[in-house]
């Protein structure tokens, strides 16, 4: 029996997800590297149709869109994404500099824009940013594919919502704030049960989250203790 079956495959649920939407072929490639560098999972678009597919039908944690695509421009993109309720952070990458070009992408429903040419290093950090306001203006925490919304105390998968207890997601949002973290029981005991001693607690809360949302939500890694999965 291997230690923990499901790992690899989780790991990639878990990661951040980027969608890159640009149509110049070397400088896409090599921000695919970097963001891959960084721990993130990327998907390329290479022209704006192909970006609106995406940024419809899959779920992506930040967006990093160039204006000037074969298609459907950049702008044109964002707005059509921000129509269908899409509300994922997005930077605009763009040739266009000049204030005017800067304020036309924030209209358009961009959360930042950054002008070529630009630093990498300060690219990776505004997507930091993004994505960490993006989930304190939500409080929302990701699980697999789902969210926890931490005001509702619901995980949010798709149209089903599912509720949770306090102490259900005082755990869950635990876990699921460090995704790469394996807790120990005392640990996990100690940050979301502070007033309880027993860390049976912990096993007893891990086994009603896995009861309501399937048993891959919370995993087991052997001899160490636990970490978020991804639900069903
Ligand atoms: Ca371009």
């Amino acid at each position: 029996m291997s230690i923990d079956p499901g790992r690899g495959e989780a790991d990639s649920v878990l990661r951040p997800r980027v969608l890159l939407v640009e149509d110049e072929a070397e400088l896409a490639g090599m921000l695919a590297g970097l963001f891959r560098e960084e721990g993130y999972a990327v998907d390329v678009a290479p022209d704006g149709h192909t970006g609106l597919h995406y940024g419809l039908s899959r779920s992506y944690d930040v967006a990093v869109l160039d204006r000037g695509l074969p298609a459907v421009e950049g702008l044109d993109l964002l707005a059509r994404l921000r129509r269908s309720g899409v509300t994922t952070p997005v930077l605009v990458l763009s040739a266009l500099g000049n204030p005017a070009d800067r304020v036309a992408g924030l209209d358009a429903g961009a959360e930042d824009y950054l002008a070529k040419p630009f630093d990498i290093d300060e690219l990776l950090a505004r997507l930091r940013a993004l994505r960490r306001r993006h989930l304190d203006a939500a409080r929302t925490l990701p699980v697999g594919g789902a969210r926890l919304d931490l005001d509702a105390r619901e995980v949010v998968a798709g149209s089903s919502r599912t509720a949770l207890s306090q102490r259900e997601c005082d755990l869950l949002a635990t876990l699921a704030a460090r995704p790469r973290q394996v807790f120990g029981r005392e640990d996990l005991l100690a940050l979301a049960f502070p007033e309880a001693e027993n860390p049976v607690v912990v096993d007893t809360y891990v086994h009603y989250l896995r009861r309501k949302l399937g048993r891959g939500v919370v995993e087991t890694v052997r001899g160490r203790g636990y970490r978020i999965g991804a639900p069903g």
